[in-house]
């Protein structure tokens, strides 16, 4: 058997539960979207790292070195983001070829300044080395969060509201843009920045975290296909999703018009989006959304609904079943 065989969390599952002997109570390893570490009675330090490799994550010759500095970062705040943290500290590691130009690796930096200046996250470490011919880049972020407000991918119950922060799809019609080679048309080039300069909620998961009507959370970067799939394991339950109740954008629609791409596809398959994905009880659904459209002047979004019975996903469109394809994002698969 192959690692295409088994997947990416086939292959994770194969170790992950083999070191809970040795992890303290209070904390937690592999499966959320951050590693957990209890600092005291009241607070957590959370920790995620996350790796990007050319010609895997990026193409060299389509993103910008300014583009790659924010994403390199900003991946890695979604998921402090997910757990409903602050983002405290960053470490960066980068295997780089020689024979690339300093103005390169200097607008790289300059970027990742940009926007942990933005979240005042510091560059705290990291390691440098030499790659034969791929740029690698790997990112480990700290962060804080009381543990009340600390939102795992188990907290789903029964008869929540699965709902989002914004647009769905953006990112991934911003890829298939790159790979079928459709930069001409500067429409199209504005998917390619959702794809390129994705931007962390991490202001709008504190501010949801407080609220004891948020149960579940993660971010979106394999798709919601796949990555409710994870919130339905962990919590033990199945949801429905309404595809026509997922956020759009108009450019998304057009772009998706022109070219014949299936529209569901992208919003529930298509990953990067980082936006977040929550459960959020019934009756609390409209306080939390007041208040978060006065606060950003955007709403959440409600998507689905918890239900009880075994990690499906039952899809919908007005209401009634829709067969639809695609999983979401595996590496190996
Ligand atoms: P995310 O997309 O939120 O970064 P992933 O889907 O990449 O999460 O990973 C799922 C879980 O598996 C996370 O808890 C992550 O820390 C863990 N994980 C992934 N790869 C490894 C690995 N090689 N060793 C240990 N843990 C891993
Ligand atoms: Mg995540």
């Amino acid at each position: 058997m192959n690692l295409k065989d088994v997947g990416e969390f086939g292959f994770i599952e194969g170790f992950a539960r083999k070191y809970d002997h040795l992890i303290n109570e209070s904390d937690s390893g592999i499966g959320d979207d951050c590693a957990i570490l209890s600092i005291n009675e009241t607070e957590n330090h959370v920790v995620t790292a996350d790796l990007l490799i050319e010609d895997v994550h990026f193409l060299k010759d389509k993103i910008t070195a300014k583009e790659l500095g924010h994403k390199a970062l900003a991946v890695n705040l979604s998921d402090i983001a997910a757990m409903g943290a602050k983002a405290l500290y960053s470490f960066l590691s980068i295997g780089i070829p020689p024979n690339t130009p300093m103005e390169y690796l200097e607008e790289f930096m300059e970027s990742y300044y940009q926007l942990s200046n933005k979240y005042q996250c510091p560059l705290m470490g990291g390691d440098t080395t030499k790659s034969v011919d791929k740029l690698v880049i790997n990112v480990t972020v700290v962060g804080r969060v009381l543990k009340i407000d600390t939102h795992l991918r188990s907290m789903a119950e029964n008869g929540d509201l699965v709902c989002v922060t914004g647009n769905l799809g953006d990112s991934a019609g911003g890829l298939k843009v790159l790979l079928e080679n459709l930069e001409q048309n500067p429409d199209n080039m504005n998917l390619v920045k959702y794809h390129h300069m994705p931007e962390p909620q991490l202001h709008e998961a504190q501010f949801l975290a407080p609220y004891s009507g948020v149960h579940a959370m993660m971010d979106i970067s394999d798709g919601i296909a796949s990555d409710l799939k994870h919130i339905l394991k962990a919590s033990g339950k199945s949801a429905n999703i309404h595809l026509d109740k997922i956020p759009c954008s108009d450019l998304l629609k057009d772009v998706s018009a022109k070219y014949d791409w299936d529209l569901y596809d992208l919003i529930s398959a298509g990953g990067e989006d980082y936006q977040l994905l929550f459960t959020v009880k019934q009756d609390t659904f409209k306080a939390i959304n007041d208040a978060f459209m006065n606060q950003f002047g955007k709403p959440i979004y409600s998507i689905g609904e918890i239900l009880d019975g075994k990690e499906e996903i039952q899809w919908l469109e007005n209401g009634k079943p829709y067969n639809k394809q695609g999983n979401g994002f595996d590496h190996f698969k």
